[in-house]
């Protein structure tokens, strides 16, 4: 049995899940579509949360399995037959059977994302099916499935969080929106559904928006119990923004330096996050000043593998290859440590949460060990 992974060597194995994909000898908690991350198998390995692709086309091609093991509930993670480490899959959360007073199964208004409950409080978007759709997005396509309902009601929130937290140990609430057509972007009815949250479950709540055209919004949403918020940039390349996210473009890297410096003002330093994602045709070195240029302004840059969702307009993509997400790892990482950021000090949210990223991996043991890499690079495609 080899011995016990942790540090970099951890970090690039997840770096590895993530890039080639996991093939799974068994049922496991997933999700397929909606906002963010999805195609996303969800497990701890060595205790630490990962989202990985697994029912994708390209992940057929992958050398890593997920295997059970002999006691109930424990797996291992395997590479052509050699255990490379232990893996914990979560049962199927309770609340799920749950339903509100009007039928509503508590499934289809937020899910559990291995701790954290997570929620698309609006299931649309004003660019959907538009020249500003956002190409990496599946936001409606789990709508359109009948995976979820269009609106979440802030008191049906308040009422599945209540039961997630007491079930099945959520830790905060993962909140995230369509863009609305109003100033505010949709960020005053996260607001109002974090309002409720608290109130009933006392969980911390992150909110996910487009910046405000009225940055005073952020006070006000802080005002109704929002700990952290996530503004998602995506990429700090305004060619690859430019063409991937053509509305969050118009606002353009500058704009969301701005509305970052006011929501770090608002919410203090670390609190304040944005998704980088890569795969995308970006700069590297473009991509490391941006995130060093958000860490100084107190931003937790998460970067992510891009996570191609099937249906969307790069659904038919394949994530970057793990030594080049790694790099920006071996950078990133180092960089938060020494301007006083972590992952376990965000109060909620992705960022807090990590396991679509595998960041906080080379976070929690600062500069990798000498001779690098400690897995060989696979040549699989
Ligand atoms: S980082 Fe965690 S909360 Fe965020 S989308 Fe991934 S699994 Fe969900």
């Amino acid at each position: 049995m080899a011995d016990t992974l942790s540090g970099p060597a951890l970090g690039e194995l997840l770096a590895e899940l993530q890039s080639y994909g996991v093939r799974v000898e068994d049922t496991i908690q997933a999700r397929r579509g909606g906002a963010g991350p999805s195609d996303a198998g969800m497990i701890r390995v060595e205790g630490v949360p990962v989202t990985f692709p697994f029912t994708a086309d390209y992940v057929a091609d992958s050398p890593y399995v997920l295997q059970p093991e002999g006691d109930e509930g424990s797996w291992g993670v395997y590479r052509e037959g050699r255990r490379l480490a232990g893996a914990e899959v979560p049962p199927r959360p309770r609340f799920y059977d749950m339903t509100t007073a009007d039928g509503i199964p508590y499934w289809k208004i937020a899910l559990l994302h291995l701790d954290s409950l997570a929620s698309t409080v609006i299931q649309t978007c004003l660019y959907w099916g538009k020249d500003d759709q956002c190409r990496f997005c599946g936001i409606e396509l789990s709508l359109e499935a009948g995976r979820t309902i269009p609106v979440k009601k802030p008191e049906h929130l308040a009422e599945v969080a209540v039961a997630a937290k007491e079930l099945d140990g959520a830790v905060d609430v993962t909140l995230t929106s369509g863009t609305t057509g109003g100033a505010d972007k949709g960020a005053r009815y996260l607001g109002k559904c974090a309002r409720a949250i608290k109130a009933a479950s006392g969980l911390p709540v992150q909110a996910q928006f487009e910046p405000p055209d009225d940055l005073s919004v952020l006070e006000e949403i802080k005002e109704q119990g929002v700990d952290s918020v996530g503004m998602h940039l995506e990429s700090f390349d305004p060619g690859v923004l430019a063409y991937v996210a053509p509305a969050k473009a118009r606002t353009g890297v500058a704009g969301y330096f701005r509305a970052w410096q006011r929501a770090v003002e608002i919410f203090g330093r670390g609190q304040v996050s944005t998704y980088v994602i890569l795969g995308m045709g970006e700069d590297l070195q473009m991509t490391i000043d941006g995130c060093k240029r958000a860490i100084d302004a107190g931003v937790y840059p998460f970067v992510v593998p891009l996570r191609p969702v099937p249906g969307s307009l790069m659904g038919d993509k394949v994530p970057p290859p793990a030594e080049y997400v790694e790099s920006l790892y071996r950078e990133v990482a180092p960089y938060l440590a020494v301007n006083g950021l972590a992952s376990w000090e965000v109060h909620a949210g992705c960022a807090r949460c990590g396991a679509c990223s595998a960041l906080a991996a080379y976070e929690r043991h600062g500069e990798p060990p000498s001779g690098g890499r400690q897995l060989p690079i696979l040549n699989v495609r």
